[in-house]
């Protein structure tokens, strides 16, 4: 179908070649479809005349229509300034500029009637309106005005002239040209049933609402559709994909998980665990490549579901590979396994960067001939130089640390990529997780194990630091253990590094008593872990740290965890850090310390700390407050955030309803080919092409 929309910019009334190519790098609008599709950021409300005796003060935004009395320059310099008298026979306002007065005084006169559209504010007993909008009251029709689109503009478009009322002006024009209808991109059915407004109608709607009801549908419209077809793309090709890559089937559960569950598990597993666990054995079972996110908690008990899910790769004649970001982590998670499977004839064996010689060779070698059962590891296991027998399932550890071709690289270590299982204690919200990875299957452990006091959350003032130290003295007494951690942050690390030596010190002399151990990132790897051993080993009762230690390490007998400059963190980190705490039976602490003068935003992450320790709560707030591109774990994604109207942490709510809406349509339709479905097929090509990211979903 023909579509005047696929026009080049340039041709279009008032713009021409200089203007395209500003709209064209500034906002990458090149056709007058870009254009219909640069939404408004805000509107105001237009529709009513005002009169100057009504104006109270409290008026935002406010419209009026009279005539100009008289102009007046007054002040010098910088105070210098043009006033025109305004009146509307109820009273008189000043409209005032600062800039472009010869401009203004030769465009506007006297005794002809305008628009003024403004903001009103009171100096001196007079009001003011400020670089007022003025439009000749004979050109614009208030009735027909309705709501007023805002659009955002850079400075380089300001510069030409390009402000948000020159976007208004052309997206009229190109209005003004729909006469008839738009190509349609959803389906009679769709538009039918969920009583949505016709693309037509909300492209005219969304830049020039007559009332805030239709700016409403209009926007509801164009939100379904873009949700729509994010989630149509992942069911349709991600799925797909599961849907073609066969599994190795893991459909024994044998000798060595039934032996482990009877007589080394030292605990009953959470129903959370026990849940869990059923929907990893269903897809290993399956007959599909498993391609699982496990999300849960920090100390929800990841670690053990990890476990349990590689024994039954071992009841299968399969291998099984643990990955964590760190050696720290790499080694914990060793210590952790082998204790677990003390007794058991299970061959384990850790592989990290530090590993190497006589003692690499061998594991190399063990692993080639099926001797070595479970590796345990850094990235270093995904090197190529590592080839195992029968790889059938990896898990990933902290996945944030983790890209997107670090996991692509697993699939060429066996004929079939293995299982997968990633898990994070980075709670994603699930809204985000179901757009992000939607080719992914979720799990979670909402649960944490039985007899967990919950950790208390304080704020405290740097200016009451004795009080803090009191506390701290009265613990360290009782036999705990305590964090300190510093902010490191990339850009100023050197003056980090001081603030952590000069913590160091004070520390060290404020508590005589203590052995104080020091852990950071700049640290050669031997003395780091040496450090840490210090403190895992309790002959250190006091850590002082940088965010090295946010991941995954686990000291029981840890019960404080107090972290300098709470400012500087985001809120998943602060949840990160303090999960490093509240692993015994003790009651446990976290004390955020910053200055007095706080913004905000910031008091509001503090708040919601104090408040809960529910990882979800605190990675939804996060979303809301920082907004989804900048969440940790969606960097690596390779799914880029370019969203023009729906916001994922506000319309959560429809992007679960229009996913079971796509779902439907895949369900009935897989292969594509239903000439009912045919709009939506068809788009969603085009869109493939469009936009690169999509095309990498799959
Ligand atoms: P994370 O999810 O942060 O990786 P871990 O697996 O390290 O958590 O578990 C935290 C602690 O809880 C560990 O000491 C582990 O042994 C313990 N744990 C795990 N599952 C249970 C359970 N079902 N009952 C009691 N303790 C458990
Ligand atoms: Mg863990």
């Amino acid at each position: 179908m023909f579509d005047f929309t696929d026009r080049d910019i340039k041709y279009l009334t008032g713009v021409g070649p200089q203007r395209a190519s500003v709209l064209n790098k500034e906002l990458e609008i090149y056709s007058l479809h870009d254009l219909l599709y640069y939404f408004p950021y805000k509107y105001v409300d237009r529709s009513r005349i005002y009169l100057i005796r009504e104006i109270d003060g409290t008026m935002p935004y406010i419209q009026l229509k009279g005539e100009i009395l008289s102009f007046e320059t007054i002040g010098e310099g910088r105070q210098r300034r043009l006033i025109a008298h305004f009146t509307d026979g109820t009273g008189i306002v000043d409209l005032v500029w600062f800039q472009g007065i010869k401009y203004i005084v030769s465009k506007y006169k006297q005794r002809q009637e305008y628009i003024v559209f403004g903001k009103p504010t009171s100096f001196n007993g007079r009001i003011n309106i400020a670089h007022p909008d003025i439009d000749n009251a004979a050109e614009l029709k208030v009735a027909s005005m309705g709501m007023q689109p805002y659009y955002n503009t850079t400075d380089k478009m300001k510069r030409t002239n390009l402000n948000s009322r020159a976007i208004e002006k052309m997206m009229s024009v190109v209005v003004e040209q729909i006469h008839s209808s738009l190509p349609e991109t959803l389906t009679p059915g769709i538009l039918t049933k969920y009583h949505l407004m016709s693309l037509t109608d909300a492209l005219v709607n969304i830049h020039f609402p007559a009332n805030t009801d239709l700016l409403r549908k209009a926007q509801y419209r164009l939100k379904f559709e873009e949700l729509f077809y994010i989630q149509l793309n992942i069911l349709r090709y991600a799925k797909d994909r599961q849907r073609k890559y066969r599994g190795y089937v893991f459909d024994k559960v044998g000798d060595v998980f039934y032996s482990f569950y009877s007589q080394n598990l030292p605990f009953e597993l959470t129903d959370a665990q026990k849940r869990v666990l059923k929907e990893i054995r269903r897809d290993l079972g399956g007959g599909r490549q498993m391609n699982r996110l496990l999300q849960g908690d920090v100390g929800s008990g990841k670690t053990l579901v990890a476990l349990m899910t590689m024994l039954i790769a071992l009841d299968n004649g399969y291998q099984a590979c643990l990955m964590a970001p760190t050696e720290i982590l790499a080694n914990q998670h060793l210590e952790t396994i082998k204790e677990l499977l003390y007794g058991m004839n299970v061959r384990v064996e850790l592989l990290t960067g530090s590993i190497t010689g006589k003692k690499r060779e061998e594991i190399l070698a063990g692993l080639l001939t099926g001797n070595v059962h479970i590796l345990v590891g850094t990235h270093a296991v995904i090197e190529d130089t590592v080839n195992f027998s029968s790889l059938g399932l990896v898990i990933i550890d902290e996945q944030h640390r983790f890209g997107v071709a670090q996991r692509a690289r697993l699939w060429t270590k066996n004929t079939q990529p293995p299982h997968v299982l990633v898990m994070t204690a980075t709670p994603i919200p699930r809204t985000l997780a179901m757009t992000l990875y939607g080719d992914l299957d979720v799990s979670v452990i909402d649960e944490l194990p039985p007899g967990r006091k919950p950790i208390t959350t304080v704020h405290q003032y740097d200016a009451y630091r004795k009080s803090l130290y009191v506390s701290i003295h009265k613990q360290v007494a009782e036999g705990r253990q305590v964090y300190i951690v510093y902010p490191l942050i990339k850009e100023s690390e050197k003056i980090d590094l001081k603030n952590l030596e000069e913590g160091y010190v004070h520390i060290c002399e404020e508590f005589p008593e203590c052995r104080v151990c020091k852990v950071h990132g700049k640290m050669k790897p031997q003395e780091k872990d040496s450090q840490m051993h210090l403190f895992v080993s309790g002959e250190a009762q006091i850590m002082v740290a940088t965010t090295v230690i946010e991941v995954g390490v686990n000291v029981p007998n840890a019960s404080v965890m107090v972290i300098e400059n709470a400012e500087r963190f985001g809120l998943s980190q602060l949840h990160q850090l303090r999960g490093r705490v509240g692993r015994g039976a003790e009651q446990s602490y976290c004390i955020l310390v910053t200055g007095f003068k706080l913004a905000e935003e910031t008091r509001k992450r503090l708040d919601i700390m104090v408040r809960t320790n529910d990882g979800f709560e605190i990675a939804e707030a996060d979303l809301k407050l920082r907004g989804p591109g900048d969440l940790e774990g969606t960097q690596q994604s390779g799914v880029a955030f370019d969203l023009k109207i729906a916001d994922i942490a506000r319309d959560g709510q429809l992007l679960q309803f229009v996913r079971e809406i796509a779902q439907e349509v895949v369900d009935k339709d897989p292969s594509g080919l239903s000439s009912e479905n045919e709009i939506l097929w068809r788009r969603l090509k085009e869109l493939r092409k469009t936009n690169v990211n999509w095309a990498s979903i799959s």
